[in-house]
């Protein structure tokens, strides 16, 4: 018979190695998949185990998944998202996580030209370069006064300590800091502004802030820009100068560079689920154009969202 029932789509938010799995009835039919997977639920007759497929190999037989059910009993707290479904021309911002360049503390303008040191802020400056007319950052909110040549809502917004506190206590801030005793963030309403104008948003969000960031509201397409791995990164940054918080010019040293790849597989490990597309930060020219292009295939391609995004 034909299976008329609407098909229903998720996204993994774990691995799953049936081979691993002793409790799968049969191993040969289990279906593998990674974190991000968006797969295909074709059955869910049976309370523990569902039949699946990825919806990269549609047109392959469906293999046994885990059901929620069975997840419950295993105490895990996530198996899969909720419903997922395609929706072209939605995704409207792009937040780029973090690498190295915040963790390490280096000071973009501080930073050599070319391919070595190259964090996300960098890359943030060219794309918005590349075409200011369709990409745009949110302008920040800060608690330090306003210089004599700045304008207020264009270099900042400058608030008072108690109502940018009052937007942190209210989860309006996508994220904030504190640098030389104010406080420095970027509201969901400053987003909005950009998106309001009909461009897209490009953000440097730490990982935490991708969970607050993906609403139905700002709609992300997550990108995880990611440092090479070490080998290549001793290659290409040796010669970069990181300054500390005591300004003082210095070498990335081993310790560094296993730091930062350590910190780059503990965010995939944490928050991979999340991220619409990996870039790894070779060299500059590269990652940018695989930005732009990653960018520009989000807008016309149609992109697996949370259902209740479109709804
Ligand atoms: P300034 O006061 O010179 O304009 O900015 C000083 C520093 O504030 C920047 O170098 C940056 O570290 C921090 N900052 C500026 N905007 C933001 C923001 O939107 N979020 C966070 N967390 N820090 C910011």
């Amino acid at each position: 018979p034909v299976n008329c029932q609407k098909m229903m789509y998720v996204r993994a938010m774990t691995e799953y190695w049936p081979q691993e799995d002793p409790a799968i009835p049969c191993v040969d039919a289990g279906l593998p998949f990674q974190k991000g997977d968006i797969l295909q639920i074709v059955d869910q007759n049976d309370a523990l185990w569902w039949q699946a497929r990825k919806i990269s190999d549609l047109g392959t037989c469906a293999g046994l998944i885990p059901s929620n059910h069975l997840l419950k009993r295993k105490q895990r707290e996530f198996w899969w998202s909720q419903p997922y479904q395609p929706h072209t021309h939605l995704k409207s911002t792009i937040s780029i996580s973090i690498d190295e360049e915040d963790d390490m503390k280096i000071d973009e303008k501080c930073v050599e030209a070319g391919p070595s040191g190259v964090g996300v802020n960098e890359l943030r400056r060219q794309l918005i370069e590349l075409n200011p007319n369709h990409f745009q950052s949110a302008v920040p909110h800060t608690t330090r006064s306003k210089k004599s040549y700045e304008i207020n809502g264009r270099e900042y917004h400058y608030v008072s300590k108690e109502a940018f506190e009052s937007l942190v206590y209210s989860h309006r801030m996508l994220e904030y800091g504190e640098y030389k005793g104010h406080l420095y963030g970027t509201s969901v309403d400053a987003v909005q502004e950009v998106l309001n104008e009909g461009k897209i948003c490009v953000m440097d969000l730490e990982p935490q802030g991708i969970q607050v960031a993906r609403t139905h509201e700002l709609k992300p397409y997550v990108i995880f820009i990611k440092p090479s791995n070490m080998s290549c990164m001793k290659r290409s940054r040796k010669n970069a100068k990181i300054i500390t918080n005591y300004f003082v010019d210095m070498k990335f040293k081993d310790e560094d560079l296993q730091e930062m790849e350590d910190l780059a597989q503990k965010m995939e490990t944490q928050f991979g689920q999340f991220f619409d597309h990996v870039i790894v930060n070779d060299n500059l020219q590269d990652a940018c154009a695989q930005l732009l292009s990653a960018v520009q295939k989000a807008q016309e391609e149609p992109q697996w969202v949370p259902a209740t995004w479109v709804s």
